[in-house]
């Protein structure tokens, strides 16, 4: 193992910066998984990106799989995007009034999703998901909501039960500060389990809202789950006078226009979307039929509202992103790119008999050190599993290569990914793999 080990790139000023930054915020960071705490060495700071590149303070580069956590579908510094927010940065930053942009990106949304009518506008994934619960609570008049054991949906207080992305990272899957009075009307059960939902709809029988489902739950390792598992919830939540919200904020415009709702064929109540939507810029929504968006202020009795909301900046860049992605089989071919990786990969490991999966959908993928041929649930991973994660991690920023800090965390490939990038990444996962094994 030694002798292949590839000595670690020199990370002088980010630990310089990182220092400072310790001074400044909680562990040194402004979201927590950012802090490489269960990954080798300090964070790098990032001080540009291009393409499918990534550039640190001590000039390191890298090709990069984190995709600022998967907003970045057309890579950085798009040219498209680049134009279309410096034009509107010439023009205002901000107004607190309604503008064509808002339109034109809710235009671009709602005319090519069949599941939606109408929507709303938030500054990031969590507003959406947050005003989602409400909106299903005050929909239903019921205040019981049911999430799954390793979905993530955000920071809001009702949803950071047992959920995973920072917090099964950091090996504590609910936070402190919730009241336990709001944790008591979150109910959570485990992925693809039918009689787990069952018995709940039969114990806390009209009490429950809704249930909140990640499109494809990839904050906790990437979890696919039985297409005939999502028709059953569909069927459940509809027969029990329940709402389903899918939340796409990662599988929203990831994996098509259409997402992970026509991914299974199923026809949740809300969808709610964040990252991808916003071309990089903050950005959520939250859409649902006329008939329950009618219940949203000002017209309705559930209040949301947003002193940025709909920005234009964001809104432009949100335009020219998605007027990309609406291109003929761009969705194919970045799928295509993705198995032809993935697959490329398999056949090194089969070879090897290395005890490691890749799991993928659209342009989605993960690494699980396992030697099960699925994993469906939060609780099918060996934590212990995760030491081998983050010999590969290390192995592959040593090597030029950016995955996320975190083995629960999915990679994600743009469409700035060049063949030259992808097979450089597969020499250097090949080698990565040989050290951890
Ligand atoms: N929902 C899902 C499925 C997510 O993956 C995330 C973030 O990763 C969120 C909600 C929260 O979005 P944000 O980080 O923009 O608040």
């Amino acid at each position: 193992i030694l002798k292949k080990h590839m000595s670690d790139i020199s990370r002088e000023k980010s630990a310089e910066l990182f220092e400072k930054a310790k001074n400044y915020f909680p562990g040194g960071v402004n979201s927590p998984v950012r802090a490489f705490k269960s990954v080798y060495g300090t964070p790098l700071f990032i001080e540009r990106g291009d393409k499918a590149h990534l550039w640190d303070a001590d000039g390191n580069e890298f090709i990069d799989f984190c995709c600022s956590w998967g907003p970045l579908i057309l890579g950085h510094n798009n040219p498209q995007i680049r134009e279309a927010v410096a034009e509107q940065l010439y023009k205002g930053l901000s107004f607190g009034a309604p503008t064509r942009l808002e339109n034109e990106l809710a235009d671009l949304i709602l005319s090519n999703n069949t599941y939606i009518e109408k929507l709303r506008f938030v500054s990031s994934g969590t507003e959406a998901v947050m005003s989602a619960i409400r909106l299903a609570r005050g929909y239903t008049k019921r205040d019981k909501i049911v999430k799954f054991e390793g979905c993530y949906h955000g920071h809001s207080d009702s949803l950071l039960v047992k959920a995973g992305s920072g917090l099964v990272t950091f090996g504590e899957t609910s936070s402190a500060g919730v009241p336990k009075a709001f944790a008591d009307e979150t109910i959570v059960i485990a992925l693809n389990d039918k009689e787990a939902l069952t018995e709940v709809f039969s114990r806390f029988k009209d009490q429950i809202a809704a249930v909140i489902i990640e499109g494809i739950p990839a904050n906790n390792g990437l979890l696919l789950q039985d297409k005939d598992y999502m028709h059953y919830l569909r069927a459940i939540t509809q027969e029990q006078g329940s709402l389903l919200i899918l939340d796409e904020v990662i599988t929203g415009f990831r994996l098509g226009f259409q997402g992970a709702a026509h991914y299974y064929g199923i026809r949740p109540d809300i969808l709610t979307y964040g990252k991808i939507i916003g071309g990089g810029m903050p950005v959520g929504a939250y859409g649902a039929s006329k008939e329950i968006m009618a219940h949203i202020s000002p017209d309705g009795g559930v209040y949301q509202a947003g002193t940025l909301s709909g920005n234009p900046v964001a809104m432009a860049a949100g335009i020219a992103a998605l007027s990309i992605l609406n291109q003929p089989d761009f969705y194919q071919k970045l799928e295509q790119t993705t198995q032809d990786f993935v697959n490329t990969l398999r056949a090194y490991i089969e070879e090897h008999q290395y005890e490691v999966k890749i799991f993928t959908v659209g342009s989605i993928f993960w690494f699980a050190f396992t030697t099960a041929e699925s994993i469906k649930r939060a609780d099918e991973i060996d934590p212990a599993s995760m030491e081998k994660y983050k010999i590969m991690h290390r192995e592959l920023l040593n090597r030029g290569i950016y995955f996320g800090p975190s083995g629960y965390e999915v990679g994600f490939i743009s469409a700035a990914h060049s063949t030259e990038d992808l097979q450089k990444t597969i020499q250097a996962l090949k080698e990565a793999l040989d050290v951890v094994f």
